[in-house]
């Protein structure tokens, strides 16, 4: 078997064998505000964050990441940066000169599919003359008709999108590549990069991945639905590099991504934290510095159980420096990672994306009051996106979407149809409830009988 180990910046291995796992985040800034950017960076970077992406998505974006990136190195910060390009080839090469590394889905770069192959190879000679690395990020909902006409939306068209691409680099003999399967559902995502480490063993060549629950939310839950989908891979051992990410300052994503690397990197298990089984239902106790480690910890023990539907139920127990864990707190993880791998469904699911320099409202309100209005609607899944760019796309299996249109403006989504767009920030959500309401799911989310 052949590992593939990336090289980013002057001395970040990702990849089999390095023995650790890399923690990144991104930026939420314009990247455009090179203040603001380099300020993310640097808080990032003295978090333990060891890889940074930022929003580029034009030649102007390009520009000011590389002033970014002078400014870090003056002051001897040497985070490798990653560039985030969603559509543009030109960028894309563009950004290959400056970045450490690019992360592009190539099946985007144009809508002739020859084209994009043959803008992809350009990419590709591109990163190879300034020694930049790649990520080919393929995202859950964001599959091409070519992909979804053959194998639906699901986790084997995620892997065949993969596929195509990775077969390139190899006929290019481009092997500093990462790839990343995400997706909002955990089960999805799970299978997905299962399936793409099964099809890379088979053929003898193992590239790094990059994991990630996309648009998990915020809170308790967004840390939960990360932590179970993370783990459910890295207790594989797939997976070399995590990004928790929150619907929150990205700062607050590096301490839980570290919780989790550090439990699989330092090779616990479940079995350190098991007191007893009784009829097939696991007993757990912790001991936490906080309800963050706590939650966090128990998702990397009781994730990969509930994914792989290996038990139904559990009890579990923590002890604080100062306290025990109370009775509703331990209720309330468990209704919450119940949830997060879809073993039972009691409460409305959220998919909020973490926003980016594309996002032009202030997202991580709005969310909290989406969440505060709809927390009723047992069953429905309503989206909360930061771009009309990306966000209907990656919103993905949502029944409902609220996404941010430009400033101040929202279209309200029903499925994939914009049911009305350019609602102001203010009304939006007031919006949204009257088109539930319309449909007949107000109550407890599901469609009205008769
Ligand atoms: S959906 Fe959110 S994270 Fe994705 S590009 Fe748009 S603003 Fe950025």
């Amino acid at each position: 078997m052949k590992y593939i180990t990336a090289h980013i910046g002057k001395d970040l291995l990702i990849g089999h064998g390095t023995g650790r796992t890399v923690v990144q985040s991104m930026c939420n800034c314009d990247t455009n505000d090179i203040d603001a950017a380099v300020r993310q960076c640097l808080e990032l970077y003295g978090s333990g964050c060891q890889l940074v992406r930022l929003t580029t998505q034009g030649l102007r974006e390009v520009e000011s990441l590389g002033r970014i990136k002078a400014r870090l190195r003056a002051t001897d910060v040497g985070i490798p940066l990653v560039a985030d390009v969603h559509f543009s080839s030109e960028v894309a090469i563009a950004a290959a000169s400056v970045a450490d590394k690019v992360r592009i889905n190539p099946g985007n770069f144009a809508k002739d599919h020859e084209v994009a192959r043959s803008q992809f190879r350009v990419f590709l000679n591109e990163c190879r003359k300034h020694g930049t690395a790649v990520r080919i990020g393929i995202n859950h909902g964001s599959l091409g008709a070519r992909i979804t006409e053959l194998y639906g939306n699901t986790p084997e068209g995620m892997q065949q999108a993969m596929a195509e691409w990775v077969d390139m680099c190899m006929e290019e003999d481009f092997y500093n590549v990462v790839l990343s399967l995400k997706a909002s559902n955990v089960p999805v995502m799970t299978r997905a990069y299962i399936l793409l480490q099964q099809w890379m063993e088979e053929r003898g060549v193992v590239f790094p991945l990059h994991l990630g629950v996309t648009e998990a939310g915020n809170g308790d839950m967004g840390r939960i639905k990360s932590a179970a989908g993370l783990a459910t891979l890295l207790s594989k051992g797939i997976g070399d590099t995590v990004r928790v990410s929150l619907t929150e300052p990205p700062v607050n994503e590096i301490r839980p991504a570290k919780i989790i690397a550090g439990f699989f990197d330092s090779g616990m298990t479940p079995q350190n934290f098991l007191t007893g089984d009784s009829n097939g239902t696991p007993s757990f106790r912790l001991q936490c510095s906080d309800h963050e480690e706590f939650i966090v910890k128990a998702s990397c023990i009781l994730g990969p159980m509930l994914v792989n539907k290996e038990i139904d139920d559990f009890s579990i127990q923590c002890s604080y420096p100062d306290r025990e864990a109370g009775k509703e707190e331990i209720e309330q993880f468990k209704s919450d990672i119940m949830q997060a791998t879809r073993r039972r469904i009691t409460q409305c699911e959220y998919i909020a994306c973490p926003s980016c320099g594309r996002t032009l409202y202030d997202i991580e309100s709005a969310f909290n009051e989406v969440k505060r209005r709809t927390s009723h609607l047992r069953g429905l899944t309503i989206a909360v996106m930061g771009c009309i760019v990306n966000g209907p796309g990656e919103m993905a299996d949502a029944d409902y979407g609220y996404i941010g249109e430009g400033r101040g403006k929202v279209s309200i989504y029903r499925g994939r149809e914009a049911v009305v767009r350019s609602v102001p920030q203010d009304k939006a959500i007031d919006v949204l409830l009257d088109i539930i309401a319309k449909d007949g799911r107000s109550t407890d989310g599901r469609p009205r009988r008769g």
